[in-house]
Order: structure tokens, then C-alpha cells, then sequence
């Protein structure tokens, strides 16, 4: 079954434009799948802790038949590829890569959350989110447009 999940990219390390355009040829790659659509490149200022080099943010659409958990897999192997250390939370990283929704699917899985906890807070989600689908409705019937209303865009820049 082909199921359309969107996929948030992000990058602060290691020349963080290269990351996100090697990570969506390979998500373009990925088996049972078809990257459909990219949104624009944001750059936004690092949330973690201590100073940060900012970040380079995309959301990228996935046309797949990889079931949530084998998708996650694929990503966290990337992520792995790109020479991500995971050691602090929240801290720099050269590849990020979320499932932000699959379909309307709603888990909460032990390793994998959907939609991820934190899109509804985050701008450097949301923007390019409303780039690609503007009209997108989340699995609880929220519009996209009214997360868009109420949050804070300071220090994001379409680039
Ligand atoms: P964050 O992306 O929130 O900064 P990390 O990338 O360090 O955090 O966290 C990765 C872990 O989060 C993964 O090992 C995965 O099991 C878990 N996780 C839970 N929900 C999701 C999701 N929707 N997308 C990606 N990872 C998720
Ligand atoms: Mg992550």
C-alpha cells in the first residue's frame, strides 16, 4: 500500500546544504519509495544547548510502501551514513532525519512517534510543511494553517 509521509530534514554540521541534498537524493533512492516533492531550504537558529551553528531545515514528500518502523530504520541508517553521533540530546548534528506524519497513521511506539511530538511547535517544520501542501489537515483534524497562526518565526529564513 503507498502511503504519503512527510519527512523533516535538518542539518547544522558539516556543511549542512550538502547534508540535505545528499539526503534527498538518498530518500529519493530508498526501496518501495518516491520522493515527490522538496520544499524551499530554511535556516533557522539552533534550539539545543550552549552556541550553535545554525541549522538548515527542509521537508521532503515520500510516496512509500515502507510499513512506519522499516522507514525509520532507513532514516536512523543515513543519519548513521552522514556520521551522526548520537551523544548529546538536542545537540548539533550533521543529519537529522524525522518522519513527521505517515498518512493519518497516530502511534506511540516506543521508537517512533507519529505525528512527531514536537511539529506543532516547531517554524522550520510548519513553513515548509505549508510550502509543499498547503492545505494539509493532521491526522486530528487540525488545519495546518491554524498551527501556522500562533507560532513564533523569529530567527527563520527562507533561503
Ligand atoms: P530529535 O529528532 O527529536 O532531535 P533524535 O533525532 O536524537 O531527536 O531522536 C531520535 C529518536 O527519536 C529515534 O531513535 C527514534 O526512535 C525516535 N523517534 C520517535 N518518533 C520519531 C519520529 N516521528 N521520527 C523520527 N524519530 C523518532
Ligand atoms: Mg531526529
Amino acid at each position: 500500500m503507498n502511503v504519503t509521509a512527510y519527512i523533516g530534514l535538518g542539518s547544522n554540521l558539516d556543511n549542512p546544504r550538502r547534508q540535505i541534498e545528499w539526503a534527498l537524493d538518498a530518500l529519493a533512492q530508498l526501496p518501495g519509495s518516491r520522493l515527490e516533492a522538496a520544499a524551499p531550504l530554511y535556516q533557522s537558529r539552533a534550539l539545543g544547548p550552549g552556541p550553535q551553528p545554525d541549522y538548515i531545515n527542509t521537508v521532503a514528500r515520500l510516496c512509500t510502501t515502507l510499513a512506519p518502523l522499516d522507514l525509520l530504520r532507513e532514516l536512523l541508517a543515513l543519519e548513521t551514513a552522514r556520521g551522526r553521533i548520537r551523544d548529546q540530546h538536542w545537540g548539533p548534528r550533521s543529519l537529522d532525519l524525522d518522519i513527521l506524519l505517515y498518512g493519518d497513521l497516530v502511534l506511540a511506539d516506543q521508537d517512533l512517534t507519529l505525528p512527531h511530538p514536537r511539529l506543532a511547535e516547531r517554524a522550520f517544520v510548519l513553513l515548509p510543511l505549508h510550502d509543499l501542501d498547503p492545505d494539509l489537515i493532521l491526522p486530528d483534524g487540525t488545519a495546518l494553517t491554524r498551527l501556522l497562526a500562533r507560532i513564533d518565526r523569529t530567527g527563520i529564513v527562507r533561503l
